[in-house]
């Protein structure tokens, strides 16, 4: 189905064939999970070309794919592939090759003519089959119960490093391969940081704390925000605790197949900008999750996207008060026709207990 769906994207381009050399877009298709090699997709013929570290698991992994040895260098053995498909027109991923290996195959393939495509199999990937979707939501479960641990074993005084690592032992104890991303916990004013690293900072009582966080099972990603007070809150965060639930609410309620990518970053916008906290909110409200914790579609101000049934999307708006605090409320959730299924169960409460 897939190679189908590929095939139909080479025809429309014009293509002789497509090099695949994405490592989440190589398992998509092929199913193979080792860590370099190409795949070769023509109209007529799949070939995964990679090294002796990988023939085995090429039987085992990417049954439907034709293995092609590389025994000293892909540059020695693509003329040789190409010549034998008769293939002139080759189109190739420009996000995932480097400006040197180009060169080298370029060079390599005399009269081939070397076509940049961007987001082709992105653009596949981002609507999910039943199957993947199974699989985001058993990773979405498992992020909950590792929420689930930390909340009964966080304490004023631990540090943000050793509450990340209570989340990811537990992860990797309970079946995931690895977190999705570098787990984020931020006490007090490191809320504030979007993307703030785990560090000896001790949470203290009273304190905001963001966690996000994710998980890898089975190849699939998880990503979920939560945020909370251990002990008496400020009157102030509350308040903004509120405004980042309602704008998180008003964006679940809106998605749907066939709401644009600007439409589903306003519904959630509109909420904090109406409170005056709309300089405070300056990232996008969602993107896509699946091999990758990070894929299309995006819903943000520059959005290009519609959202498709099928698709998932984080939907994760947030306020973030320099030198004060930040709040962030995350879930992951399916696009389906007539609105969502929220993937993530964990409950959302401004304190904790
Ligand atoms: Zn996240
Ligand atoms: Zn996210």
């Amino acid at each position: 189905m897939r190679l189908e769906k590929l095939r139909q994207s080479l025809a429309e381009e014009n293509l002789d064939a497509i090099l695949v050399s994405g490592a989440d877009n190589r398992r998509y298709l092929s199913g193979f999970t080792g860590s370099a090699g190409h795949l070769l997709i023509s109209p007529d013929r799949a070939v995964l070309a990679t090294d002796f570290r990988y023939y085995e698991q090429v039987g085992r992994e990417a049954g439907a794919f034709e293995l092609a040895r590389i025994t000293t260098t892909m540059a020695a053995l693509l003329p040789e592939l190409l010549a034998e498909g008769g293939i002139r027109r080759l189109g190739f991923e420009s996000e995932y090759m480097t400006v040197s290996e180009l060169q080298t195959l370029n060079k390599a393939t005399d009269g081939v003519e070397w076509v940049p495509l961007k987001e082709t199999v992105a653009r596949l990937r981002a609507i999910k089959d039943e199957a993947e979707i199974e699989l985001l939501r058993r990773s979405a479960a498992l992020n909950d119960e590792a929420l689930d641990h930390l909340t009964r074993t966080i304490r004023p005084g631990m540090t943000e490093r050793e509450a990340a690592w209570e989340i990811e032992a537990y992860m990797r104890g309970h079946g995931a391969s690895k977190v999705a991303f570098d787990l984020i916990v931020a006490a007090g004013p490191n809320g504030a940081l979007p993307h703030a690293r785990p560090g000896d900072r001790v949470i203290e009582e009273g304190q905001p704390v963001v966690v996000d966080m994710g998980c890898v099972l089975d190849g699939y990603c998880s990503d979920m925000t939560r945020t909370f007070c251990l002990g008496e809150p400020s009157a102030h965060y509350l308040e903004v605790w509120q405004i980042v639930l309602r704008a998180q609410e008003a964006a679940l309620h809106a998605v749907r197949a066939g709401l644009s990518g600007v439409a589903a970053d306003a519904a959630a916008r509109d909420v904090i900008e109406a409170a005056d906290y709309g300089e405070q909110f300056g990232h996008g409200t969602g993107h896509g999750v699946g091999l990758a914790v990070h894929e299309k579609p995006r819903a943000g101000r520059l959005s290009e996207d519609t959202l498709q049934a099928g698709m998932s999307l984080t939907v994760e708006p947030g306020i973030y008060l320099p030198g004060q605090f930040g709040v962030r409320i995350e879930d992951l959730v399916i696009v389906r026709e007539d609105g969502i299924e929220n993937l993530t169960g964990s409950p959302k409460a401004p304190v904790l207990g």
